[in-house]
């Protein structure tokens, strides 16, 4: 057993399991011992803010927002950075393309801050509709412009040697390196164009000086020349300002395990002047988590090719952007997803479900304040989460919770609010008319005027005049409407 931490508020902490996470770079669950006793500091690579986030993207958000509710309800004072990457990303992850937002903003007649300024809105709005929590901290890259440049003086003697393209990092010059990596190559992994004079393939650009005779909407003065931070170095110096090395857990993408994550160890290691990997924390952090990929039938998701699956085209379609987090949540983080429509269906209705539970519990009622069935379930859910965050069992525990009889009302209302505020679906604000989101393409359609439609139905039906009733829903049919009397969920109707 961990000890609980001290001053733990959250209830029955003493019985809580271990919490145990799947650490990528030793391979294997280990329980979480915090560096700072009774805290908990966890920094989760953000997006680049060069276009909107897919929903996979979102995914990676989702789960970290899991991990850092978790250990708040497991009574930590949660630390959490969220990074907003506004400069240094190439096109390729490795060494080789165009920085995307300079990228983004050729030809576009908008400068790179305002294209930053806009995608950083978007993505802050899916955050807030997945329900995800905001970070204690933002930390957009560019303001760390300064303190990059010092860590990066830091470890030049030792550790970098000068290019006509910019600083680079000599990855021989530390211990392990590329442990975290699964797809080591023998030219390093997948890096696809060589650079004269790197010394070993998997050798990256810290800092990346502007070709001769060009200007660059975003460039700074170093030792090195004019030009810009390697997208590696700046979550190395965001961690390290905001978190302090080591911190607890460092969470990203599973493309994040291959290229960027290893990279930025190897500067980690650099700074602390580190040995082995065989101590995970001169990696910089205690645990380096990752999340599997959503990805589509034919493949992997993108934002360039076939439907670009951002969040406002499930909204648009119809669906309330809290199923997707339950389409989530459904899976285990660890485990690829297959987006499907259907599957978003799915997790829709079981959202419905709960939302319409939720609904009853309002209905105050007398009944067993120390249910035997709660407890059951308590503690299945509490086992769940500690066993790597397996959100779904952990949900069918919510829904038992749910479904028990014969209970306290409030008691059982308190119990589900426990686990609503670990699963962060918010099933207390929504109500079942917020989950019906008329899709885009019948937005004609006027919500009020189909309920007065229906009343009438209702009233010639009392009326015991069943022909103009009938008459009634085939004008609703052909306006795109099925009446569905007797439906489980208690909807009234839905668009054909
Ligand atoms: P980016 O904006 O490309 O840096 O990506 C933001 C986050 O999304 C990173 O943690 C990526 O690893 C993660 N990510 C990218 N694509 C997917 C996907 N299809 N499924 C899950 N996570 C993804
Ligand atoms: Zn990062």
């Amino acid at each position: 057993m961990t000890r609980p931490p001290r001053g733990s508020k959250a209830r029955g902490m003493s019985d809580q399991p271990p919490l145990q996470l799947f650490n990528s770079l030793t391979r294997r669950l280990e329980p979480f011992e915090p560096v700072h006793e009774g805290e908990a500091r966890v920094y989760t690579c953000g997006p680049t803010v060069y276009n909107y986030p897919h929903i996979g993207n979102m995914r990676a958000y989702v789960f970290a927002d899991v991990l850092g509710r978790t250990l708040s309800w497991r009574g930590y004072a949660l630390r959490h950075v969220i990074n907003i990457t506004d400069v240094g990303h190439l096109t390729d992850d490795a060494d080789a393309g165009e920085d995307k937002l300079e990228k983004a903003a050729a030809g576009s007649g908008k400068s790179i801050w305002d294209i930053a300024a806009h995608y950083t809105e978007a993505f802050k709005a899916d955050i807030a509709a997945l329900k995800i929590r905001e970070p204690a901290q933002w930390s957009v890259a560019t303001d760390y412009i300064e303190p990059m440049i010092e860590f990066a003086k830091s470890i030049a003697d030792e550790h970098c040697y000068e290019l006509e393209g910019g600083l680079y990092f000599d990855v021989s010059t530390v211990k392990d390196y590329g442990r975290l990596a699964r797809a080591v190559t023998e030219e390093g992994e997948g890096r696809i164009e060589a650079v004269e004079g790197k010394r070993n393939a998997a050798d990256f650009a810290i800092w990346r000086k502007t070709p001769p005779g060009e200007t660059r909407q975003m460039e700074w003065d170093s030792p090195w020349g004019k030009g810009a931070p390697g997208w590696h170095l700046e979550c190395s110096v965001m961690g390290e300002k905001l978190l302090g090395f080591p911190f607890d857990i460092h969470t990203g993408g599973i493309d994040h395990r291959e290229i960027h994550h290893p990279n930025e160890i190897a500067q980690n290691q650099a700074f602390c002047g580190c040995g082995s990997l065989d101590e995970a924390t001169h990696s910089g952090a205690k645990i380096w988590m990752h999340n599997n990929f959503l990805v589509e039938r034919s493949g992997k998701m993108s934002k360039s090719s076939g439907e670009f699956l951002r969040l406002q085209l499930l909204i648009d379609r119809g669906y309330h952007p809290v199923a997707y987090r339950m389409m989530c949540l459904q899976a285990h983080y660890r485990s690829e997803l297959e987006f499907s429509w259907e599957g978003l269906g799915a997790a829709l209705t079981r959202l419905k479900r709960m939302v319409m539970a939720v609904d009853r519990l309002r209905e105050e009622t007398a009944g067993d304040p120390a249910h035997p069935k709660l407890a059951e379930a308590r503690t299945r859910f509490a086992a769940a989460m500690a066993d790597d965050l397996n959100t779904a069992v952990a949900l069918v525990a919510l829904e038992d919770v749910l479904a028990i009889k014969k209970i306290d009302g409030g008691v059982k209302r308190a119990a589900v609010e426990e686990m609503d505020r670990v699963l962060g679906l918010d099933i207390f604000s929504l109500e079942r008319a917020d989950l019906r989101i008329q899709p885009k393409e019948k937005m004609h359609i006027n919500a009020e005027a189909i309920d007065s439609r229906l009343a009438a139905r209702r009233q010639l039906r009392s009326l015991g005049q069943y022909e103009e009733a009938d008459e009634v829903r085939e004008e609703l049919y052909r306006d795109g409407i099925v009446i569905m009397d007797g439906d489980p969920l208690g909807w009234e109707w839905k668009l054909q």
